[in-house]
């Protein structure tokens, strides 16, 4: 019978497809992690479990960080201190190695070290840097620049002319176009180089539609955007802006990190409502991304801080959507902070590891682990 015969061939076909295909639990034979194709990292400045809680327990006891499955935590200590600050916090996620407190891109023996960014940019990997503090302050600036000391502001924003960024929103124009310390008009050098150049003055973000033809650099403010409780509202706008355009950038992948910066400041103003605010706006546009990702299906998409900021307690008295916060410092803490990672090869981000391996664990979800291309140690 016809009928017969056939099933007869399927359960064949079915017995070797399934001796084909590798046994699970073998030793030697566990599959590879998946590659990722685009990494995005976002970075809450100051961000830690303190900051995170006093969030989600201000928003009804909701966060967009709760779709996360990987979770893992860094020791944020750099070369010089147990407590770091955000350059050396940043330029080990850039770099992968351990630096002193206040250096932007520079090894602790003051030589350059070739950021993650650079690296992926020189593979022809369409690259990105948004921020809601100065394009040049120091968490954006470790992944483009290379200066002993983090305030040197327009030897930073110089450094910009030295990369081939396909992409930066974020604010300190004046550090472009308005120098102190030489005459040079980088806007103008920008625009030379092919770079699309606009800013707040000129036209709102989301009234420019995306051409991702040409490099585009974008400023928000002259110097540090406002709060955005004053007002700042470009934070998820500029997130979908940054992931469209990258995406039609490059037909490698792309890299982009979103600095969420000014969590950090509600810790040294010791202002928890400031805090709170900041890492609601930073959770939102780690939504977008989210949203981003799951459609895309080969994003890496890393959430974390550089440390955390304030010693932020969450004290007794406390009740959901009315929190007690109170704080030890105006400065850092050396408290872990919470890694949360989603997508191809997020498993690699479980654990507590040292601040760097995320550095050396971006490398190895992209499929890159094996190429030395470090100029430092
Ligand atoms: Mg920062
Ligand atoms: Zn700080």
């Amino acid at each position: 019978m016809p009928y017969r015969f056939s099933m007869g061939i399927l359960l064949w076909v079915s017995f070797f497809a399934a001796c084909k295909s590798p046994q699970p639990g073998l030793p030697g034979l566990a599959e590879e992690p998946r590659k990722a194709r685009n990494v995005i990292l976002l970075i809450g400045d100051g961000m830690a479990l303190p900051q995170v809680s006093a969030a989600l327990y201000s928003n009804n006891n909701k966060l967009n960080l709760e779709q996360f499955s990987i979770i893992g935590f860094h020791k944020p200590s750099s070369a010089s201190d147990l407590i770091t600050d955000s350059a050396a916090g940043a330029t080990a996620f850039a770099c992968g190695v351990k630096t002193y407190n206040g250096a932007i891109g520079m090894t602790k023996d003051t030589l350059p070290c070739f950021t993650i960014l650079e690296e992926l940019d020189a593979l022809g990997y369409a690259t990105g840097l948004v921020a809601t503090s100065t394009i040049v302050h120091a968490t954006p600036a470790a992944f483009v620049a290379h200066q002993p000391l983090r305030v040197f502001y327009e030897a930073i924003a110089a450094d910009f002319l030295k990369t081939d960024l396909d992409l930066a929103i974020g604010g300190g124009k004046r550090y472009f176009d308005r120098r102190e310390e030489d005459e040079r008009d980088l806007v103008k050098e920008l625009q030379q180089k092919g770079y699309i150049v606009s800013d707040y003055f000129r036209e709102e973000l989301n009234q420019i539609t995306s051409v991702s033809k040409r490099p585009f650099f974008y400023f928000t403010a002259d110097k540090h955007p406002l709060t955005h409780a004053a007002g700042r509202d470009y934070l998820p706008y500029a997130t979908d802006f940054a992931l469209s355009f990258l995406r039609r950038r490059s037909d490698k992948g792309f890299f982009l990190m979103i600095e969420g910066s000014q969590i950090d400041w509600g810790g040294h103003s010791n202002d928890g409502g400031l805090a709170v605010d900041e890492t609601l706006d930073f959770d939102e546009a780690v939504g977008q991304v989210l949203k981003f990702a799951k459609k895309d299906g080969e994003t890496l998409v890393l959430v974390t801080g550089d440390h955390e900021s304030g010693g932020l307690a969450l004290n007794p008295g406390s009740r959901m959507n009315d929190l007690h916060l109170a704080f030890t410092t105006n400065g850092h803490t050396a408290a872990l902070v919470p890694v949360f990672a989603y997508g191809p090869s997020a498993e690699l981000f479980a654990g507590i590891y040292e601040n760097t391996e995320i550095y050396f664990k971006m490398k190895q979800a992209l499929g890159l682990a094996q190429e030395t291309t470090s100029s430092s140690e």
